[in-house]
């Protein structure tokens, strides 16, 4: 049915409801609302009546088996199962990530779904949105602007400036600006030094955004960020700066959920988007919470595959803002079934039984770790494409049937809600088990116990080896007093381990921790496995060379 349809036309082509209305359906009134046009709307928490007195309802995370480059549908998953769960009769949201335009423009495109399982106005939800990440780049160069002004102007604080860690932000693949020198001109404009750019997402502003409930945790998370440090080891914080009242300002209007619907008019807040390595990966607490007060089950997402996405939804995000998944959703597909039994790239189209069986130890793995480890009920949502045959999907239902394992074909992609019922009801069956929340490891553990419990228990690895940097941040972070803050672990997402060929569930491996660095305001320690790149570049054929607009103002071929 799908052939020919493209997602923007199939978006296209639908019948948007007024968000006033999509908001009046769950008790949200038109004094909250800040409208952006017809069809998105942000919502003003603090002008929700009765909002505190409110139960929540039950939150859903979808996760994932470790994934293939072009992605396994989880957003697509939240998107269709929201709308399933309110074909079956209950009131249901879901809670997403805001698309950065770093891969809208460079090679994975928007994520806003896909087929018939999509959120609207695609096309603007992926261009600039209601401009929040704007005003987090904004906020955070204009920490960057006030550390340079300071060291200008005789440098008060004996700030060292080969010591400064804060860089700037552009949401925008530009590698040219990974690492620049700035401050040239004369003694006029600025004192040279090393500097760089991440992208956006990759910032700690949109961390702390993404992690604040209020505008109160707001302002004491940005002024907690450290800037870098003195040329004895002294932290300087935004705080010492007098910075974070304006960053706050800036993000007055950041800090609101943004409201938009699904092609079946399912209620959809989407904001925030932190990067999932660098930072904990899932959409901002305040629109977690928010759909939870208005809706009985709320479907949320966890980037890439569940050993990260899902580990830090759970011990970061979870456990820092009082939320409890009541059920998770483990996305797989028969490709990247196929690509963990060892099927190259380029094959995973072909129907391929043996190496289906070959790669279900991966899947199972993450299915494990959310049971077992973090203690919650879980389904596989087997996401199916149009280039699956009967027989493969067939043998995948019955080996996890035969190990115990609930799964459940997804075929929202091609059929919205209605190819996510039977997904639906086993949700709502598992939410309603009685479950307890576990983490992987406790806040009061060293540093160095923490890393070790995720490898061992979550990653399946044996050991971890510390480089010599490594272990100097170590002892460094646990004397500067940081040592009961949770890690965010920063690893590929192609493997279990932090080698990214090593697909399957490998074992007996080592994880390395080349280095640690602490993000102070949002309140981790990110723990670096490899060379993770905060500004990715574009790819030799950028999707932006498809992408325009029509002399009538139609945007054309993002996809
Ligand atoms: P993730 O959130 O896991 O990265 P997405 O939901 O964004 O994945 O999906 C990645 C891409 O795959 C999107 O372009 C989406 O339209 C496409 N996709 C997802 N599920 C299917 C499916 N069942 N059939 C065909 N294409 C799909
Ligand atoms: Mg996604």
């Amino acid at each position: 049915a799908l052939v020919g349809s493209t997602d923007a036309a199939i978006a296209s082509g639908s019948t948007l409801l007024p968000i006033e209305e999509i908001a009046r359906r769950m008790g949200i009134g038109r004094g909250a609302l800040q409208l952006h046009g017809d069809h998105i709307a942000k919502v003003d928490v603090g002008a929700i009546d009765g909002f505190a007195d409110r139960p929540e309802g039950k939150l859903i995370l979808v996760t994932a088996m470790t994934p293939t480059p072009a992605g396994e549908g989880k957003t697509t998953t939240v998107v269709g199962l929201g709308d399933g769960l309110r074909r079956v009769g209950v009131s249901a949201a879901i809670a997403l990530r805001e698309p950065s335009l770093g891969p809208v423009f460079g090679m994975k495109g928007g994520a806003t779904g896909g087929g018939y399982a999509q959120v609207v106005p695609m096309e603007d939800i992926n261009l600039h949105f209601t401009g929040d990440f704007h005003a987090v780049g904004a906020a955070n160069n204009l920490l960057a602007a006030m550390v340079d002004n300071h060291i200008f102007h005789g440098n008060a604080l004996e700030l060292d400036p080969a010591r400064i860690s804060w860089r700037r932000a552009v949401d925008i693949n530009d590698r040219q600006l990974r690492s620049i020198v700035d401050g040239l001109g004369g003694p006029k404009s600025g004192v040279p030094r090393d500097d760089g750019f991440e992208i956006t997402v990759a910032s700690e502003v949109m961390a702390i955004l993404c992690l604040s409930r209020d505008l109160r945790e707001l302002k004491a998370k940005l002024e907690r960020i450290i800037v870098g440090f003195t040329t004895d080891d002294r932290p300087v914080t935004a705080g010492d700066l007098k910075a974070h009242g304006a960053m706050a300002a800036l993000l007055k209007d950041a800090i609101r959920p943004n409201l938009v619907q699904t092609l079946e008019h399912t209620p959809a807040f989407i904001h925030g988007g932190p990067f999932a390595n660098i930072a904990h990966g899932c959409n901002t607490v305040a629109a977690t919470r928010l759909a939870l007060k208005h809706a009985d089950y709320v479907v949320t997402e966890a980037g890439f595959g569940a050993d990260l996405g899902a580990e830090k939804f759970i011990d970061i995000k979870a456990r820092m803002c009082g939320l409890t998944p009541a059920a998770t959703v483990v996305v797989a597909t028969l490709r990247s079934l196929k690509m963990h039994g060892g099927v190259a790239a380029a094959d995973l189209a072909r129907e391929d039984l043996d190496a289906l069986e070959a790669g279900l130890p991966n899947l199972l793995r993450h299915v494990e770790n959310m049971t077992e480890v973090f203690g919650v009920p879980t389904v596989v949502a087997l996401n199916v494409f149009p280039t699956d045959t009967a027989a493969e999907l067939e043998r995948v239902e019955l080996r996890c049937r035969a190990l115990g394992v609930s799964v459940v074909l997804s075929e929202v992609w091609a059929r919205g809600g209605a190819g996510a019922e039977e997904l639906a009801h086993e949700v709502i069956t598992l939410a309603e088990q009685p479950s307890t929340l576990e983490y992987a490891y406790e806040l009061e553990d060293t540093i160095v116990t923490k890393i070790e419990k995720v490898v061992t228990r979550i990653y399946g690895g044996a050991d971890v080896s510390f480089t010599l940097d490594a272990q100097e941040q170590l002892t460094r972070l646990e004397r500067l007093g940081f040592g009961q803050l949770p890690i965010c672990m920063a690893k590929t997402q192609y493997s279990f381990s932090d080698d990214a060929t090593l697909r399957g569930r490998p074992e007996e491996f080592t994880v390395t921790v080349r280095n640690l660095k602490i993000s102070a305001g949002a309140g981790f320690i990110v723990v670096l496995t490899g060379t993770i790149l905060t500004m990715p570049g574009l790819p030799k054929v950028p999707a932006a060379e498809t992408i325009g607009i029509t002399d009538d103002g139609r945007i054309t071929g993002l996809f």
